[in-house]
């Protein structure tokens, strides 16, 4: 289930995930739409910024499987975040692209740019069905993915998001045994980078 909050400035109401808890301990906090937050971001700042509500889309990965991809637009001083996700049971989960700009920068520039690098990254496939115990393996001696919460390890242990679907770190262990006594490499990046 989707909460919906009401933008304390504009008075619509919000998804959760479209809303941002703004604010200090000293002032207190309130919560704002993205548009709201962005333009009072923007005039605290002396920019020159115009919020744009992109409409969903839908995109197809290598699989044929349809993806709807939602947009948020945060405005953060310093950058511009474009971010794209997909929503599992009213809550970000899956697919999640996030890419940085200037903030006076043409925000649909920016958006054509996240457009491809999610469809790079759709039409790639990491993992494949396999009869093992693991359920799937790797397919080409290479993974990209994203390290998420897993509420059932109490954030001892990593949920891996590889190819849009979650990958528990026991699973991903049983699918590298697979190649026992091989070498690997590791290589962390920001959100925002592509890998
Ligand atoms: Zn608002």
């Amino acid at each position: 289930m989707t909460t919906l909050l009401v933008c304390h400035t504009c008075r619509e109401r919000v998804a959760g995930y479209e809303s941002v808890h703004y604010g200090s301990p000293e002032t207190g906090y309130r919560d704002l739409c993205s548009r709201c937050f962005n333009e009072e971001v923007a005039r605290l700042g002396g920019l020159k910024f115009e919020h744009v509500q992109f409409e969903s889309v839908e995109m197809m990965d290598a699989a044929g499987e349809p993806h709807r991809f939602h947009f948020s637009v945060r405005l953060n001083g310093e950058h511009v975040a474009l971010e794209a996700f997909e929503l599992k049971d009213g809550a970000p989960g899956g697919y999640a692209f996030e890419v940085l700009g200037d903030p006076e920068w043409d925000l649909f520039a920016l958006m054509a740019q996240l457009i491809e690098r999610m469809r790079r990254a759709l039409s790639r496939r990491h993992l494949e069905r396999d009869e093992g115990s693991a359920g799937l393996r790797i397919a080409e001696f290479l993974v990209r993915g994203r390290i998420d919460w897993d509420e059932n390890e109490d954030g001892h242990l990593p949920l891996l998001m590889i190819d849009g679907r979650e990958v528990t770190w026991e699973q991903f262990g049983r699918m590298l045994m697979a190649y026992e006594g091989w070498q690997f490499k590791l290589e962390i990046k920001d959100a925002s980078e592509e890998v």
